[in-house]
């Protein structure tokens, strides 16, 4: 992991895939992570194994959470991700489509914006298990602005199928 040197920002960023090997497109977008400018990966969750959520007509879904540290902004954030994601093969044929990779910024330190092209927190954070869980492993203190604790949102999504597949 590289070095960073304050003044930095906390952010996490949920990581998907169920298309062209998900498991190793997402463990692959971890070094990808850790490698981004003026960014150091500072923990990830185990992986896990979800049911799809929308359009139920495709695999099982890898997903997983990841912290890192960066001076990058939202916006230049959101960018590099969205590269990764290009590098990736990722496509949008229509929403709720199976894709090779998915990266959302989560959290962005207390950061609370509504743009045309970025939400924080991101908008699904507070109804989907399979973010919950990975985040509740690596962070279950941390507080989403405008929620409540990542315990009490997760047993409101009790009924998501979630599975931990790996330490
Ligand atoms: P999708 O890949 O379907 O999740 O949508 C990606 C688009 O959502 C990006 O091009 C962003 O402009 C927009 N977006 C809005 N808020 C966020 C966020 N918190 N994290 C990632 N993408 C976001």
């Amino acid at each position: 992991m590289s070095s960073i040197s304050d003044p930095s920002n906390r952010a996490f960023i949920a990581l998907g895939s169920n298309l062209e090997n998900p498991i190793s497109q997402v463990r692959q977008a971890f070094d990808e992570l850790d490698q981004l400018p003026s960014s150091k990966l500072l923990v990830y969750s185990s992986l896990y194994r979800s049911a799809p959520v929308g359009r139920l007509d495709q695999p099982d879904f890898i997903n997983a959470v990841a912290k890192i540290e960066t001076r990058l902004n939202p916006h230049e954030l959101l960018s590099a991700l969205l590269e990764i994601e290009r590098r990736h093969g990722r496509t949008r044929k229509f929403p709720n489509a199976p894709r090779t990779l998915d990266l959302d910024i989560l959290l962005y330190d207390d950061l609370k914006c509504h743009q045309h092209d970025l939400t924080l927190p991101h908008p699904r954070i507070s109804q989907r298990a399979f973010v919950l869980q990975p985040l509740m492993e690596i962070a279950p203190d941390c507080h989403i602005p405008g929620c409540n604790t990542i315990a009490e949102l997760l047993a409101a999504c009790h009924k998501q199928r979630v599975e931990r597949i790996t330490a």
